[in-house]
């Protein structure tokens, strides 16, 4: 496989770069300590074209492949992971799904917006009793006219309570398990339709986390995406793809510990010499480099083939996986690198910490992860 960058690439990434440097990284403390929506940063993706990369051009998108996406998404990542996740949720689970099954009129109202940056998207799946068991959906949607009446909850909602619009899974058929189960785009402002509960977090702070809360809520039939039924294929296929992105998010936050952790063995001096001269503290950066190089191995091989049109699931898993628990391991061997200053709200390796536990987690938890992985091994 053939992993040499485009002229594209290399220019998508360094202004990625250039972006997440100057733009995000000044204000990225605060609002972390305020959990504050970085709307004005989420404002200039759009105008960059970084809100619906993988968008053809035709639908108001900056049709790139998925390998532009993630090395952008890596770079913001690396910066402020709340800012990631925002992006990642708009390109990966929003516009990736309508653009793949959303009808013409759909990719008119909703796709060209949401691509352009001029509308925000969210992704409703997981529910109180629905997270890994995504298909024990208790949200339903039922048939009246040329409408549908929702009602249910969903849980922890990325951009819940900022977004334009929200694609909802729910089931329009209890007694079908996860076949009886559709998917809707509902607009904010729909009566019965409203913001339930703001999630406090232990990381990614300055993204909107959120319970959405459907009551008697009327949706267009002309907004189902699909066929009734094909809505929990729908949500899984979509994730594949999300997965990849969230391996990119990871790998943003392992690069920033390996950055942090090198300037700081440099600077740091113990018994008269830098840190960097102890190879105890030389091991640990040149494991986290190892892993890190691994990580982005294994998310550029599932981006390549998702953009050939093969399978990719498998792999895109393994990419989150991997590249989740070197976030995580990064983050822990940066703050024992930085001793008591890594501790400190004053460094930037212990928001690291915090925001790195959340890709072991989300579309599918790392459990989940192995599971898919095993299925395509023993099928
Ligand atoms: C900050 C944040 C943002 C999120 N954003 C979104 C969003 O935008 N849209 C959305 O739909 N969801 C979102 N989620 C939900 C997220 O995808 C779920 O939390 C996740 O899928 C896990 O579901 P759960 O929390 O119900 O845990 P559970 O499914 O209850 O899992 C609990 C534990 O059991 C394990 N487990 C469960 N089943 C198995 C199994 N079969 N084998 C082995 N282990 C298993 C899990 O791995 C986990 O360790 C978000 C969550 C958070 C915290």
């Amino acid at each position: 496989m053939d992993f040499a960058f485009t002229d594209t690439h290399t220019m998508i990434r360094e202004t990625a770069r250039k972006f997440a440097d100057e733009r995000i990284a000044p204000g990225t403390i605060e609002r972390d300590e305020k959990e504050e929506f970085p709307a004005a940063i989420v404002k200039e993706l759009g105008e960059l074209g970084f809100m619906g990369m993988m968008v053809p051009e035709e639908w108001g998108g900056s049709g790139l492949d998925t390998t532009s996406y993630v090395l952008a998404l890596e770079e913001i990542s690396r910066v402020d992971a709340s800012v990631g996740v925002i992006m990642s949720v708009n390109n990966s689970l929003v516009c990736y799904g309508v653009n793949r099954d959303g009808t013409k009129e759909q990719k008119e109202k909703y796709l060209r917006p949401l691509a352009a940056g001029k509308m925000l998207g969210a992704f409703a799946l997981s529910e109180p009793e629905a997270g890994s068991d995504a298909s024990n959906q208790h949200t339903v949607a039922a048939r009246d006219g040329e409408h549908y009446v929702l009602n249910g909850t969903k849980n922890w909602i990325t951009n819940g309570s900022t977004a334009d619009v929200v694609l909802v899974m729910a089931a329009t058929d209890r007694t079908k398990g996860p076949k009886g189960i559709s998917t809707f785009i509902v607009e904010k402002g729909t009566p019965g339709f409203s913001v339930a509960k703001r999630e406090r977090k232990l990381g990614i702070r300055s993204s909107d986390t959120v319970s959405l809360s459907f009551q008697d809520c009327r949706v267009p039939a002309a907004n189902r995406i699909g066929a009734e039924g094909e809505g929990f294929r729908f949500a899984m296929r979509t994730l594949e793809g999300g997965r990849i992105g969230i391996a990119a998010q990871a790998l943003g936050i392992a690069q920033a510990c390996l950055d942090a952790s090198v300037r700081y063995a440099r600077e740091r001096k113990a018994f008269d010499r830098p840190i960097a001269e102890l190879q105890a503290i030389q091991f640990k950066i040149a494991d986290m480099a190892t892993n890190i190089g691994a990580s982005r191995m294994l998310m550029l091989k599932a981006a390549a083939l998702k953009d050939r049109g093969e399978q990719f699931g498998a792999e895109a898993a393994m990419a989150k996986l991997f590249a989740s628990r070197t976030a995580v391991e990064s983050a822990l061997e940066a703050i024992q690198i930085h001793g008591g200053y890594g501790y400190v709200r004053e460094y930037l390796v212990e928001r690291y910490l915090r925001d790195a536990k959340i890709t072991e987690i989300y579309e599918g938890t790392s459990e989940i992860q192995r599971i898919v992985i095993a299925r395509s091994l023993l099928k």
